[in-house]
């Protein structure tokens, strides 16, 4: 009788792992299939934390109507809207639509206090945010064209 219980249990206890095991393959693209995905250097700013050299990315001086998403992941993370023309050579944005899918974590690295910007789905390096932005927010989210992929506002109807 015991026995039996305890098969019981073992059976449910690797079942509930496995669970646990394919929702994580889920969230995440793996490592090898990004690579194939992405250029050189999307894959070595998200999954590297590089930064793409100023005044080369794709949006940086992008200004249509629409929103950014994670290049990875498709995750939404900015609008159009809040995106403003800063000095500095990357897309800069003052605030976040979608501030549930941006995790923002203290980046000490190059012997700077900085505060890294990324990805909550999928962790993607997306870049930084300052303090030196705009009214009304005064933020500054300072991020890598070679994170985004910009898409226009769907057509409704047809
Ligand atoms: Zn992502």
């Amino acid at each position: 009788m015991t026995i039996r219980v305890l098969v019981v249990l073992l059976s449910l206890m690797v079942y509930t792992n496995s669970m646990a095991q394919e929702k994580e393959n889920h969230k995440i693209v793996t490592k090898a299939e990004l690579k194939k995905a992405l250029t050189p250097t999307q894959y070595f700013v998200t999954q590297e934390k590089g930064t793409e050299r100023p005044f080369t990315g794709e949006y940086w001086k992008h200004s249509e109507a629409g929103t950014y998403h994670c290049v990875c992941c498709n995750t939404e993370l900015f609008k159009s809207n809040t995106k403003f023309e800063s000095s500095c050579g990357w897309p800069s944005f003052f605030d976040s639509d979608f501030i549930d899918n941006i995790k923002l974590v203290p980046d000490k690295s190059h012997g700077m206090i900085r505060t890294e910007v990324l990805c909550n789905n999928c962790d993607a390096h997306l870049g930084h945010v300052f303090n030196d932005g705009p009214k009304p927010t005064g933020i500054r989210y300072c991020i890598n064209s070679a994170s985004l992929k910009f898409e226009k506002p769907k057509k409704v109807g047809n």
